[in-house]
């Protein structure tokens, strides 16, 4: 049978042009087997790549995890608080999602201008040491996204001492090592947002500078402008160079205890308020029905059902209410929750105690009830979880001081809840004499 010539005519590997209709074509160097890209492919091959950098595709790297997804890794190190869990993972989710978008319709779909998914802001409401800041934390760690933490107490309006809001962005701007691309869509935690309020009888306030001054110099920020932003933070100077960053993307989770809006929330929906857990009518769980978790809405009480209004009689302007409006409330923390917080989550602090000590080879453990023992007196001192880390320290500094220079070898060392409760004093002679 007598074969066909092979083709000499040269072509383009990826369109299949021939060497005659295109302009130029280029091979691959070395000698055999060749391939060749024409000229026009070349073009379309560097659309491809800037469409990429412009980030108008989903940018390499990013996994959008599903609002599930996220939960169950918040889950891995925020103990409880699942309403708010569940809450911040779906707005998390829309948020990148509207960041993913592409910003021109598919070719044949007709552009739909009434339709644009609007910045979802967050705001995070619960009692200090409940993991406000540790849920906006997580959630930057899950996502991998840089993260900056400020304090709504030092910003100020421009032309006071103090920090520029500006100055909230360039902390992202250093989170992201200078690479603007990552920082415009990182995440950026505000704390102490309540502190803000413009009401005058609100006791926080020691500033001379006024809060609703500065909710207005976040306004443009939180909904998306072009942040000036200082190359070393400080004062802006007239002859400084900055460098423009796009806010549109970022994400601003803001937090703060809220103290006292119980009382405007009780004083909207006719409810006497008995205390900070107090269950109104309508959020407790209909007959028959059980709560998804045991601190959803319906541990939440007053501050469970929140609504923009409530924010703006407790100081806030509707402007400002309006840039937030995604509302996630945290409830305080009981016992049990405590102690989960001791041992549970994925860096819990009985594990970098225990981490610690694998260095001098001792095996650290604490006993259950010296857990419960430091659960209470942490709700004692009325600081949430933080009260856990202060007991700890206390408790531990002794025992990280003496034991690595026993002449003894020891091998373990469990901490029981009459240790827990006796004074640092006591404490301290009583590893001694069980060291010595
Ligand atoms: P705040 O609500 O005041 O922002 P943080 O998130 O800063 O509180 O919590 C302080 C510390 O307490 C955190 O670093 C974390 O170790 C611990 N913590 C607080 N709440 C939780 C929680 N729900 N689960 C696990 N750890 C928590």
């Amino acid at each position: 049978m007598k074969r066909s010539a092979p083709d000499r005519v040269l072509r383009c590997s990826f369109c299949r042009k021939s060497q005659d209709i295109v302009a130029k074509l280029i091979a691959t160097p070395g000698d055999y087997p060749k391939s060749y890209i024409c000229d026009a492919c070349v073009v379309i091959c560097n659309a491809i790549l800037d469409e990429e950098r412009s980030g108008k595709s989903q940018p390499q790297g990013f996994t959008l995890l599903k609002p599930r997804e996220i939960k169950q890794k918040l889950d891995e190190y925020v103990i409880g608080q699942h309403a708010a869990k569940k809450r911040l993972s779906v707005a998390v989710y829309n948020h990148y999602k509207r960041v993913l978008m592409p910003r021109h319709p598919a070719p044949g779909v007709v552009p739909d201008s009434e339709v644009e998914v609007q910045k979802s802001n967050i705001l995070l409401i619960g009692p200090t040491g409940t993991g406000k800041t540790l849920l906006a934390q997580t959630m930057a760690k899950i996502l991998d996204v840089p993260f900056a933490i400020t304090d709504a107490t030092t910003l100020t309006e421009a032309g006071y001492v103090g920090e520029d809001v500006e100055n909230i962005v360039l902390k992202l701007l250093q989170a992201a090592n200078g690479d603007i691309k990552r920082a415009q869509k990182g995440i950026i935690y505000i704390d102490e947002i309540d502190k803000l309020s413009r009401r005058d009888e609100n006791p926080s306030i020691t500033r001379d500078v006024s809060g609703e001054g500065v909710q207005q110099a976040l306004l443009k920020i939180l909904e998306g402008s072009i942040a000036n932003v200082p190359p070393q933070g400080g004062r802006k100077h007239p002859h400084q160079e900055f460098t423009p960053v796009d806010t549109t993307n970022i994400l601003f989770i803001c937090g703060g205890a809220f103290v006292g809006l119980e009382k405007v929330v009780a004083r909207r929906i006719d409810t006497r308020v008995v205390g900070f857990r107090n269950i109104g009518i309508a959020n407790q769980a209909a007959p028959g029905h059980t709560p998804v978790a045991s601190d959803a809405r319906a541990d939440l009480g007053l501050l469970g059902q929140v609504q923009p209004q409530d924010l703006i009689k407790f100081g806030f302007i509707p402007e400002f209410v309006g840039r937030l409006p995604v509302t996630a409330t945290l409830g305080s923390l009981d016992e049990k929750a405590l102690v989960e917080i001791l041992t549970k989550p994925k860096n819990s602090l009985v594990k970098q105690y225990q981490k610690l000590f694998e260095y001098e080879k001792i095996e650290f453990t604490l006993e259950p009830p010296a857990m419960k023992a430091i659960a209470r007196l942490a709700l004692e001192r009325n600081v949430g979880a933080r009260g856990l880390r202060m007991i700890m320290e206390e408790l531990m500094l002794d025992l990280m001081y003496y034991l690595p220079s026993q002449p003894r070898r020891v091998t373990n060392f469990v901490v029981t809840e009459q240790m827990v409760l006796e004074d640092q004093r006591a404490f301290r002679s009583r590893l001694l004499e069980k060291a010595g």
